[in-house]
């Protein structure tokens, strides 16, 4: 993982700023019907079919969303992908096109790129989107990546993060903390390979977190899935952040209060191990490590045969009136107040 390949290298300025982008996407095939101009206009033209059309963007930040050092280009390209698809699936809607614009440093030759974008088609044929727009621009310093999702439901379908209601159930998808867990392996690793750049890191021990970590995958199945199963969501939001602030986030929206059961919430055994190597409390980690993907809704009491027994699925609490609180019910029964702490929690700088 901490190789560096030897490859050949093409200067960007060979190729000119449209050389370039032509260069990078000319592979990229359309398969949504909706998309009637991709690239190659002066702008894209999507046909919504009379439906919603839901927009989400994000900019990532080389040194401050990711660390070359260990997360590989294509992993990363894909990764960008995903996290702007997380948000239009958090809508219940459907992804269908995204924009991608980057800023590039002149460190980075051609095939660097190249593998980024090996990485945002990668994501693009396996969910189903269309790249259909986008700018490649210099920077001075490091590698910058904007993307932006578009996705298309029905008026009806879209659920945002104010419908929750009193006496709903809390259910969110997958398991939590993982991805946090194999960031502070790989960072450690980073750390071991500076000391000794012979070292080979025996990762298979960590192989999920590094996983979850480099390579999430955004959540299209439980939409899919829950349409199956005939659940429209009352409110729901994907966890980036960890699970306590997005939990504020539909609570505060929704004009609701929270019983959270810490015996409840889904941790894979590999993040409990490492958890405890580390001597940091799974819980904590759960509750404020974020970039876990997964969706976190609530459902009325009536749905809750179609869930029940549902692998997908964890019921981690449910929604009360405004006034109780948002409160966390530990394992000893005792009630704590849940605070937004975000991603930087664990480290020294914590935000609150
Ligand atoms: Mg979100």
């Amino acid at each position: 993982m901490f190789d560096n390949k030897d490859q050949s290298r093409t200067s960007l300025s060979e190729l000119g700023e449209f050389g370039l982008i032509n260069h990078l996407t000319k592979d990229f095939a359309v398969k949504q019907s909706s998309t009637v101009k991709s690239i190659g206009d002066d702008a894209a033209v999507i046909d919504t079919k009379g439906k919603q059309l839901v927009i989400s963007t994000d900019l990532l930040i080389e040194g401050v969303h990711f660390d070359l050092s260990f997360m590989p280009l294509k992993h990363l390209g894909y990764k960008s992908v995903m996290v702007n698809l997380s948000d239009i699936y958090a809508m219940n809607a459907e992804a269908t096109q995204i924009t991608v614009s980057i800023a590039v440093s002149n460190r980075f030759p051609l095939e660097a790129l190249e593998e980024l974008y090996a990485g945002i088609e990668l994501a693009c044929a396996i969910y189903n989107v269309d790249l259909v727009g986008g700018d490649t621009t210099s920077s001075t310093k490091g590698l910058l990546i904007s993307v932006t999702a578009l996705g298309l439901a029905d008026a009806d379908q879209i659920t945002g993060r104010d419908g929750a209601k009193d006496g709903d159930l809390l259910v969110v998808s997958g398991d939590l903390g993982a991805s946090y867990m194999g960031l502070q392996i790989l960072e450690r690793e980073k750390q071991v390979h500076k000391v000794n750049p012979n070292s080979q890191p025996d990762l298979e021990p960590y192989s999920y977190l590094i996983e979850r970590q480099l390579k999430p995958e955004a959540r299209r199945d439980i939409i899919d899935l829950l349409k199956k199963i005939e659940i429209k969501p009352t409110s729901m939001i994907d966890i980036s952040d960890g699970l306590s602030s997005e939990i504020i986030h539909l609570c505060k929206n929704s004009k609701t209060g929270v019983r959270l059961y810490e015996d409840k919430i889904p941790l894979d055994p590999q993040m409990i191990n490492v958890c405890e190597e580390f001597k940091i409390d799974s819980t904590t980690v759960a509750l404020s490590g974020g970039e876990d993907y997964e969706l976190l809704f609530t459902i009325a009491q009536t749905d809750y045969e179609k869930i029940k027994g549902n692998p997908n699925f964890t019921v981690i609490g449910h929604i009360t009136p405004e006034g109780d609180g948002m409160n966390l019910i530990t394992r000893a029964n005792t009630s704590i107040p849940i605070v937004a702490r975000g991603w930087n929690a664990l480290s020294n700088e914590t935000e609150d």
